[in-house]
């Protein structure tokens, strides 16, 4: 065999591949290929894949375990919440519940502008303060004009039911990986926010791989609520889906005062 036709049949055989179903699966599974316990649990995440490295090696990790002591009093400038109603449209990404969010809704802070892009649930929160984590936590994810991340972190802590949560879970699909939207249904995200928006902010990453660091968080000291049953019926999906606490490393927490 000639070497020409030698390298037409090898790339023919790699384009074969490449469309072969089994492959296409394989991707798709490798996508989802982390999870939150055994094999490829947290401990492992840095060494699943190549671009899970700061998983294992960053130093600006998150979640972390805040210590109201230890939290710098500032002069914060306050979060301005810009928020709208949206259509409800969800999708189950095989890790978590998230809502992805029509553009529109922002926040401000120092003159800084974030666009509200989703939100998504961890179970039980994964930050914590004073050692206690909290029954679950939103997490609000915003992105500038320069592609920067900025995360506000709603804790959830026992008590009423939560009439936002209720219409998500609601519309949660029954297949994985698939957006569905509600037609007809709207969701105001500000609804799941507490009267007091003081907050606790540092430098921290992605709590999922690949962990990307340069995020910045904004933790509301004060929780929203979530009853039980609310609690429970995410549960049935994600039972345990928080990252276990990572080292500070004498990063600089602040707090409004
Ligand atoms: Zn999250």
């Amino acid at each position: 065999m000639s070497n020409r036709v030698a390298g037409v049949l090898s790339s023919l055989v790699a384009t074969l591949l490449l469309l072969a179903p089994a492959s296409r699966l394989a991707a798709a599974e490798a996508a989802h290929h982390w999870s939150y316990a055994g094999e490829t649990g947290p401990d492992h995440w840095g060494a699943l894949e190549g671009e899970y490295g700061t998983c294992g090696l960053g130093h600006l990790q998150s979640p972390i375990d805040i210590h109201a002591d230890a939290a710098k009093p500032s002069a914060l400038p306050p979060i301005d919440f810009h928020y709208q109603a949206a259509p409800l449209s969800v999708i189950d990404n095989g890790h978590t519940i998230q809502v992805s969010y029509a553009p529109g809704s922002y926040i401000v802070t120092g003159g800084h502008r974030y666009d509200l892009v989703q939100f998504h649930f961890h179970k039980p929160s994964e930050e914590a303060l004073d050692g206690k984590r909290f029954p679950m936590v939103a997490h609000l994810v915003h992105k500038d004009g320069d592609g920067k991340l900025a995360v506000v972190a709603v804790l959830l802590a026992d008590g009423h039911e939560n009439p936002v949560i209720d219409s998500i879970w609601k519309a949660i699909p029954s297949v994985q990986g698939k957006a569905v939207t509600v037609a007809g249904v709207e969701i105001d995200v500000s609804k799941l926010l507490p009267a007091n928006h003081a907050y606790y902010t540092f430098a921290g990453s992605l709590t999922t791989p690949p962990c990307s660091e340069g995020v910045t968080w904004f933790v509301l000291q004060t929780p929203s609520t979530v009853s039980a049953d609310e609690v429970a019926a995410f549960g049935a999906h994600y039972p345990m889906n928080a990252r276990p606490l990572q080292p500070v490393n004498g990063r600089e927490v602040r707090v409004s005062h």
